[in-house]
């Protein structure tokens, strides 16, 4: 059995805690894939230390050569895709296709990034006096800490500690206790690339990390991906010293079907959006509301396809929808059917764990479709994480717009129509930070701004230019060179 530790100024070290805990495959739990170090306040407290040491330094590189490591390494994960997929398939449970996806984010992240370091432009403008010149620059805040969740394991980490470092910041990176491999992974390849030690840490563990990681004072910047319930925690303590705190939490999802779309591409799109990952996205389309007049032809082919979609392990070339990451999340899938049917929502579909055959070792549950459901029931407000979608109806776009915004969230939502007009509407007013026409609420790529409103983010973006705001701050300069006192405009 393979022992993985931390990296803490450049060394791979045990915890001072001497514990370990276990990363099991959700698809075989006799499968251990490795024991991860169950690390405490003590090792935070060593990575802190060593990352505001190096950034001392790393500060000081010019961004085009901190770029250059991030080239590098984008090359190296080239390398490595197959690999790392399988390795993410193992621990998560995602089927390889999506685990190649989540490494081709990686890259794509990376490599944008990289960019950056040639870019991240200020603003030069006129100064008001003669002889004096105005101009502004992107500066980096310190230590970041980055807490991230297990649905995207090593594309999450890399859209925080990409940007992060090309403005010149040093990480202290905690992965989601279920999928720390992915993070070993995309940490060595920083190290084999030359980041300097201290620059990237990776402490792997529980809460009580995290909660050490989002107080300490060194921390200057908490960017938090996971689910609302622990942002909220993650906001109230970073409040106190001030941080700088970028949240992106949970979803409830929804694609908008008129009665003019073409109906065989929103199946698709639903299939896709509603069970690719296993429904485990934050940008899930994990509720559907479609015109009545097309609803029952949607409804049929819809839970038809699903019924068909083939459940197991991920690694099988076959699979199309694998396990739930964990027991506890598959549990609470199962208690959303129940509490599904306690509303008197119809099951359509799918409902049932499937524990038997090729299932029997691991945490599965069959693609599940509830209909007559209304906007009120629990199923249609609450996150559930699990391949249960929720489709309602409506007699218009403004009841389907009214519906898509009723819940906290507002991370994606999408709309199948043949007419722009409605288009552009549902575009305007729907209050989510991503929005798809005629395609599902999930696939976003990495040179937009991604990130949601409302309970799912506090009002930064990950991916994109809008990532830097979140790494950098900005500084305003004014050089005078009159000789002679010049007072602003203001003072005179
Ligand atoms: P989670 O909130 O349980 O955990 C996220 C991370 O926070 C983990 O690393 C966890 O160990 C850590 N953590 C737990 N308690 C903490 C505390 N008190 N202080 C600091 N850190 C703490 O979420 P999860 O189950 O790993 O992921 C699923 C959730 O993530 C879903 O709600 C999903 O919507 C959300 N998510 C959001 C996005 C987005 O971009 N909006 C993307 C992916 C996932």
């Amino acid at each position: 059995m393979r022992t993985y530790n931390n990296y803490v100024a450049g060394a791979w070290t045990p915890s001072v805690s001497g514990r370990t805990f276990e990363n099991r495959n959700p698809a075989n739990n006799d499968e251990v894939i490795g024991l991860f170090q169950d690390s405490t306040a003590a090792d935070v407290e060593a990575a802190v230390n060593a990352a505001a040491q190096a950034y001392a330094t790393w500060r000081l590189v010019p961004a085009p050569k901190r770029a250059e490591l991030l080239l590098a390494a984008a090359a190296r994960l080239v390398e490595q895709k197959e690999t790392f997929a399988r390795d993410m398939t193992r621990e998560m449970g995602k089927v390889l296709e999506e685990t190649r996806g989540d490494v081709q984010e990686a890259i794509d992240m990376t490599q944008f990034m990289a960019g950056e370091g040639r870019r991240q432009y200020g603003q030069t403008v006129p100064s008001e006096l003669r002889d004096k010149f105005a101009m502004s620059v992107r500066q980096p805040l310190g230590v970041c800490s980055m807490i991230t969740p297990w649905n995207f394991p090593m594309a999450i980490p890399s859209w925080k500690i990409a940007p992060a470092l090309v403005c010149g910041n040093t990480v202290v990176f905690k992965p989601a206790t279920l999928t720390p491999l992915s993070a070993v992974n995309f940490v060595k390849v920083l190290e084999e690339v030359g980041v300097p030690a201290g620059v990237v840490n990776l402490v792997t563990g529980g809460p009580d990390i995290g909660t050490r990681m989002t107080t300490h004072d060194e921390v200057k910047v908490v960017s938090f991906t996971g689910s609302t319930a622990v942002g909220r925690l993650v906001n109230q303590n970073a409040a106190t010293g001030f941080k700088k705190v970028h949240l992106e939490m949970g979803g409830k999802n929804v694609i908008i079907i008129m009665d003019d779309a073409q109906l065989e591409l929103a199946v698709d799109g639903c299939l896709w959006g509603g069970f690719g990952t296993t429904g485990q996205r934050c940008t899930a389309a994990s509720r559907v509301v479609v015109h009545e007049k097309v609803h029952d032809a949607f409804l049929d082919e819809f839970a038809a396809r699903a019924k068909a979609l083939r459940v197991g392990n991920g690694l099988e070339p076959t699979t199309q929808m694998g396990p739930s990451v964990s027991e506890s999340q598959l549990q609470t899938v199962m208690k959303y059917v129940e509490i599904g049917k306690a509303e008197g929502a119809r099951l359509v579909t799918g409902g049932r764990r499937l524990d038997s055959g090729a299932c029997a070792r691991g945490w599965f549950h069959e693609p599940t479709i509830f209909a007559d459901v209304t906007p009120s029931m629990r199923i249609a407000r609450e996150e559930i994480f699990g391949p249960v979608v929720s489709v309602m109806r409506c007699s218009s776009l403004d009841q389907a717009i009214a519906i898509g915004n009723e819940v906290a969230y507002g991370l994606s939502a999408s709309i199948y129509t043949r007419d722009i007009n409605k288009a552009f509407q549902a575009m305007r007013d729907l209050y989510t930070g991503i929005f798809y026409v005629n395609a599902p609420t999930i696939g976003a790529e990495v040179h937009l701004p991604f990130g949601g409103t409302k309970a799912t983010g506090n009002g930064h973006r990950e991916a994109g230019t809008a990532a830097l705001d979140v790494f950098s701050e900005w500084k305003s300069i004014y050089v005078d060179f009159s000789g002679k006192l010049q007072r602003a405009q203001i003072d005179t």
